[in-house]
């Protein structure tokens, strides 16, 4: 059971991984979150990231190659935000072929940009990797992790200026991968527009079903 979440930035990527792999007992790759962490050691992994640009892709690819190797991933693995350019899409599809993997699916989550920035300016995550927003998803108790209890802050990136320039790089760099896996008949479309319930459904539907 291995699938991919595509997405613009605030398409509800994380929450919806966060539910999946819970239901379904499967391992949540997310590069945004393991470049968090490598941003604490690595200030020019920070410095792109701060700015809204990427970090390089044989960067990304070698660190996912890497985690692809490890054995949790034999029962299942979500992929979330990665890939994000062909050339990651391309190098992903060879090392799965090494490796005697498949992908089962390609979960397009499909939101406009203005959603995008509404949803972005109001999300305060948690270390655990859980996202709320301060009025579409309110933590039950405010400023604190409804799963663990932890502090909620608002993204380094997350700033209006920063948000516009990773919105325009989703544009020219990621939407390619749209095409790119209808092509390859493994994409899925979903109504990111729902609420948070909803979407979850959508796609837990197409995974309950093998697809
Ligand atoms: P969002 O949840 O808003 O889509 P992520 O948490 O996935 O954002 O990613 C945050 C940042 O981490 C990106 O803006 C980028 O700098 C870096 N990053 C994450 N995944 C990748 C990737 N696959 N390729 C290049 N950069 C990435
Ligand atoms: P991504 O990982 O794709 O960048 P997140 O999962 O972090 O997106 O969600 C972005 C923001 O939108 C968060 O503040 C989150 O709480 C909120 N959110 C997620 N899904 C929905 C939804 N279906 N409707 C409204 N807000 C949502
Ligand atoms: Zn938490």
């Amino acid at each position: 059971m291995n699938y991919i979440l595509l997405g613009p930035p605030g398409a509800g990527k994380g929450t919806q991984a966060k539910k999946i792999v819970e239901k379904f007992k499967i391992v949540h790759l997310s590069t945004g979150d393991m470049f968090r962490e490598a941003k604490k050691s690595d200030p020019s992994i920070a410095a792109l990231m701060e700015a809204g640009k990427l970090i390089p892709d044989e960067i990304v690819v070698n660190m996912v190659k890497n985690r692809l190797k490890k054995d949790d991933v034999k029962n299942g693995f979500l992929l979330d935000g990665f890939p994000r350019t062909l050339k990651q899409a391309k190098e992903l599809d060879k090392s799965l072929k090494t490796e005697n993997i498949k992908i089962d699916g390609v979960f397009s989550i499909i939101i406009d940009n203005e959603e995008a920035v509404k949803r972005i300016s109001g999300r305060r995550v948690c270390k655990c990797g859980a996202s709320f927003h301060i009025k579409f998803v309110p933590p039950k108790d405010a400023d604190k992790c409804d799963y663990c209890g932890g502090q909620l802050t608002q993204r380094a990136d997350d700033k209006e200026e920063v948000v516009r320039e990773r919105l325009s790089v989703y544009d020219k760099q990621t939407k390619p991968l749209i095409d790119y896996y209808k092509n390859s008949g493994l994409l899925i479309d979903i109504d990111g527009l729902q609420n948070e319930k909803i979407v979850f459904e959508q796609i837990s539907k197409f995974i309950e079903n093998g697809r």
